[in-house]
């Protein structure tokens, strides 16, 4: 299949803002009515992983929750497996943690201490990069098991929270801007 790739404000326009939620001040990206659409849905993850042919990349590490559906979607088409990073407590087997500060307190994100071979090449990616924090988490789980971090790929970044500073010295790759 070989349909035309959407426009970046085409998915911008899918994109629904939602005031307040789960809390007051914070302005949530929605992105459903994108997974809703087959050919915004199919043509994010396309331009998430282009320039990467399919043997070029050994696993897509996809970050809870939102992650897991791009990401699991990006493994499919570069023939790479997937690797969840999942909140705390979730993973079944024996796990390696990391902590990282938030606005009010901590998070903790896991990942099975065997779901990366040292050397093994990486994508990393999420719905969206706010304050950079839960991806440097994930990127510090996949540099302790050894595997290395071609790129970081974001549908959504918003950029006056300056996620990518705390991203610095990896190829970070965004769609929509804010
Ligand atoms: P951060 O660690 O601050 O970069 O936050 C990124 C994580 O929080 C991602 O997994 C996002 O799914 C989620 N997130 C943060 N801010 C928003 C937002 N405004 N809308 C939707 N998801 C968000």
């Amino acid at each position: 299949m070989c349909e035309e790739l959407p426009t970046i404000a085409e998915i911008r326009q899918a994109i629904r803002n939602i005031p307040d939620f789960p809390q007051q001040g914070v302005q949530f990206k929605d992105i459903t009515p994108v997974l809703a659409n087959p050919r915004l849905f199919n043509g994010s993850v396309e331009l998430l992983v282009e320039g990467f042919k399919p043997g070029a990349v050994d696993a897509v590490v996809g970050i809870d929750a939102r992650g897991f559906i791009f990401a699991a979607a990006a493994a499919v088409k570069l023939r790479a497996g997937f690797v969840p990073v999942r909140k705390k407590g979730k993973l079944p087997y024996k796990t390696i943690e990391q902590t990282y500060e938030l606005e009010y307190g901590t998070n903790t994100v896991a990942i099975h201490v065997d779901a990366l071979q040292p050397g093994s090449r990486v994508l990393l990616i999420d719905d969206l990069l706010a304050t950079g924090g839960t991806a440097a988490a994930a990127a510090e789980l996949v540099k302790k098991l050894g595997a290395q971090i071609l790129q970081m790929g974001f549908l959504i970044e918003l950029s006056y929270l300056k996620g990518r500073q705390r991203l610095e010295g990896y190829p970070v790759r965004t769609l929509v801007v804010y």
